[in-house]
């Protein structure tokens, strides 16, 4: 069993007293529903606490030396590096990845994004000539940074970065359902020696530790990444004190396949990369468009490739996916399934209930739902579980109409052999990410949505850029 407290001013403590104490958040693992461990919940007033620990020590670090927090970063990482086994274990029990995927992927994107900012500080600009002027890129301040369960360590670590290399002080409030990964995040911040109050964490729900947190006049910034739901709720709750708020929020992503592709392997790696996490990724191209003349082919090798999909028990290794995250997932996967069951779409694949073999866990069955309509709600809402929506198309203005047809603009995937195509279409999709023939993104690289799926860009220099200010100092 893990209690997992706050980390605020250099110390691990406990809530502050309230008339009305939020009760402790149970930890479960979502393969076996075993209580394995407890959060403290926080109010307005630990949120209070954290937030002016980090006030106190903002004017000393942000006056620290680049090389200083350059150094102290490169700890930081040695430190994931080390202790990076138990990161992949924290992280497979807190939101059921298979160990695989937590220990090749999940864990890899704490050390991966410090790497990340250190390469890209190297050249960055912080201090260089304007005009006749200086420009100095200075730290925004103190920074809250929310974050979600889904790839807990590339949330967090994309957000903690660039903070404190910048000289920004932090209060992290990760998700309730992935404390297990943040707290030990905690405790390496511990290890390498920050100075009091750089770092604080508290753990609480959104509507009351978020939107405190959110809401606070000592807060400069907020770096949020979650639902687009939760994510208009932090700007409008920051908005009275023109903070800066930058959001990372929810996709519905299209991958175009034309009949010039393989077929076969972009349908293929199509289903496979919808799965993976279990359907819980922000960019999962959930949302196949198949050009006609190839569709009842791509419905064959979707179902087949889907047939072959493995559920496993995460802690067992192997290639497969694992349960839901939380009951609560499972619930909102079980009701999709059921409304595409019942608005026309053709179930091809899966369906209701749990895979055979498991009567216990969040496990969901991959399902794939053919003949579906650009307007169905499965085809408009993320439903962040192994659901994957198929939509025949005629050519390639309709598949662009179609794909940008969603209120999300997050990333987007596209198959063809015809290179003149892949970049016309490329350059016509709305979204911030787009994959040609299954290239996958670089840390050193933008990664954030257009439209309803945010306002940011993180990873690399590009997550630099959100935590810094711009001053220009004449007359020097
Ligand atoms: P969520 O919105 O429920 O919660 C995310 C975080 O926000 C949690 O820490 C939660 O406690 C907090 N929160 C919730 N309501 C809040 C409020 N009113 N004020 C302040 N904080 C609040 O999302 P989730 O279920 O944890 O994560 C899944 C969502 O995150 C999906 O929509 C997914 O697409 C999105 N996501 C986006 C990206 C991206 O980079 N664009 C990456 C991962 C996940």
């Amino acid at each position: 069993m893990t209690h997992c407290n706050f980390y605020i001013d250099g110390a691990w403590v406990e809530p502050l007293a309230t008339d009305k104490p939020a009760a402790p958040f149970a930890v479960i693992n979502p393969a076996t529903e075993a209580v394995v461990g407890d959060v403290a919940m926080g109010s307005a007033l630990d949120a209070a606490r954290a937030v002016m620990a980090a006030r106190l020590a903002f004017d000393t670090y942000s006056q620290t030396t680049q090389e200083y927090r350059t150094q102290m970063l490169e700890k930081l990482q040695r430190i994931f590096e080390r202790r990076y086994t138990e990161m992949a274990q924290a992280i497979s029990t807190e939101m059921g990845a298979p160990w695989n995927l937590a220990y090749d992927s999940q864990a890899e994107c704490g050390p991966g994004h410090i790497k990340a900012t250190l390469e890209a500080a190297k050249d960055f600009p912080f201090e260089k000539k304007s005009g006749r002027g200086d420009l100095y890129c200075e730290a925004v301040g103190v920074c809250v940074l929310i974050t979600p369960w889904n790839w807990p360590m590339n949330q967090v670590v994309a957000k903690l970065a660039p903070a404190l290399l910048t000289g920004c002080t932090v209060v992290l409030k990760p998700s309730e359902f992935a404390p297990l990964s943040a707290k030990l995040v905690g405790e390496y911040m511990d290890e390498a020696g920050y100075p009091k109050g750089v770092f604080n964490m508290v753990y609480g729900d959104g509507p009351v530790v978020g939107a405190a947190l959110s809401a606070h006049p000592e807060v400069d910034m907020v770096s949020f990444t979650g639902s687009t739901g939760a994510g208009i709720a932090v700007a409008k709750a920051a908005a009275d004190t023109v903070k800066r708020v930058v959001q990372e929020l929810g996709g519905k992503s299209p991958n175009i396949i034309f009949a010039d592709s393989d077929v076969e392997a972009s349908v293929a790696r199509g289903v496979k990369r919808c799965f993976n996490n279990t359907g819980q990724s922000c960019n999962a191209p959930t949302r196949m468009l198949v050009e006609r003349s190839v569709y009842a082919q791509a419905v064959e090798v979707a179902v087949k490739t889907g047939a072959q999909v493995q559920v496993i028990d995460p802690s067992v290794k192997g290639d497969g996916i694992g349960p839901l995250a939380m009951k609560r997932q499972f619930e909102t996967v079980q009701r999709y399934i059921d409304i595409g069951m019942n608005c026309g779409a053709r179930l091809v694949l899966g369906g209701p209930g749990r895979p055979d073999g498991f009567d216990k866990g969040y496990f969901a069955r991959p399902t794939i739902f053919a003949d579906v309509t650009n307007q169905m709600l499965i085809a408009r809402q993320e439903i962040f579980g192994p659901v994957l929506c198929m939509i025949p198309f005629d050519d390639e203005e309709e598949a662009i109409a179609i794909a940008n047809d969603t209120p999300y603009g997050l990333a987007a995937y596209l198959s063809t052999n015809d290179p003149a195509k892949a970049k016309r279409v490329a350059k016509r999709l709305r979204a911030g990410n787009v994959s040609v023939n299954a290239s996958g993104n670089e840390y050193c690289n933008p990664f954030g949505g257009y439209k309803q799926s945010g306002n940011g860009r993180e990873w690399g220099r590009f997550g630099i850029h959100d935590f810094i200010e711009y001053k220009i100092v004449n007359g020097l």
